[in-house]
């Protein structure tokens, strides 16, 4: 098995669901007492969060580079950035690293378009949301038609990733607004929903969401534990 490079700490809530879910997979993929063979650096996202509200993405890529360039001398075979926002700058990682990037959005493609889906609605900060990087390689390398929530809704959700979810906090008031905002999009003809923000599992409820979910915190960690077996 491969040493998976895992970049956490973005927020550690989710990273910490990475943690549990690749050795799930590692275990239900080999049995017995196999878990996942891992090397993380978990950054203070305090640091990462100030820059990027600030703008200064080259300031979070220096940061996160240099973190995984550590990755590399340590022995990891690739580079799983557990975050969604942050694969903004998962390119200038990945040259200044010279370690492979598991780009969060393709397992994530992969499995909507799979599933015959052709409109769907993302979900995440109002970086993922409102930028290129993460809908354009959606619509470019999987054919997806994207659409994301209006501003108010946008502006909701950013809110409640940075000041609750990131935090731990999980409350009723806004598992309803992470409902109407679903409800909304599935009328405008969304078929599904990329949770396309780490944490954002945290608050969705795959049995009881209006439309079909893709967690991409499970996706991407079920991706990396299959990648670190291939031959
Ligand atoms: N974990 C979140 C994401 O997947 C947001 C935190 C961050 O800005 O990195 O986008």
């Amino acid at each position: 098995m491969k040493l998976i490079g895992l970049l956490g700490g973005m927020s550690w809530e989710s990273t910490a669901l990475y943690y549990r879910l690749m050795n799930e997979e590692a275990k239900a993929r080999l049995g017995g007492l196999h878990s996942a063979s891992i090397l993380m650096h978990s950054v203070d996202f305090h640091e990462i969060e100030r820059r990027q509200h600030a703008g200064d993405w080259a300031g979070t890529a220096d940061i996160l580079a240099e973190a995984a360039h550590g990755l590399k001398s340590a022995g990891a075979a690739f580079l799983v950035i557990a975050t969604n926002t942050m694969h903004k700058v998962a390119g200038e990682i990945e040259t200044r690293s010279g370690l492979p990037v598991l780009h969060i959005a393709d397992p994530t493609g992969h499995a909507v378009a799979g599933d015959g889906i052709g409109k769907v609605a993302l979900l995440g900060t109002r970086f993922t949301m409102e930028q290129a990087f993460y809908r354009n390689r959606l619509e470019d390398r999987f054919g997806l038609q994207v659409v994301v929530p209006g501003a108010e809704a946008r502006t909701a959700i950013h809110r409640i990733i940075y000041e609750e979810l990131c935090l731990g906090s999980v409350t009723d008031e806004s598992t309803q607004v992470f409902g109407d905002i679903m409800t909304d999009l599935a009328a405008v003809g969304a078929e599904a929903v990329i949770l396309g923000c780490t944490e954002i599992t945290m608050i969705v409820d795959p049995a009881t969401a209006v439309l079909p979910t893709y967690d991409t915190t499970a996706l991407h960690a079920s991706a990396a534990v299959r990648r670190a077996l291939e031959q």
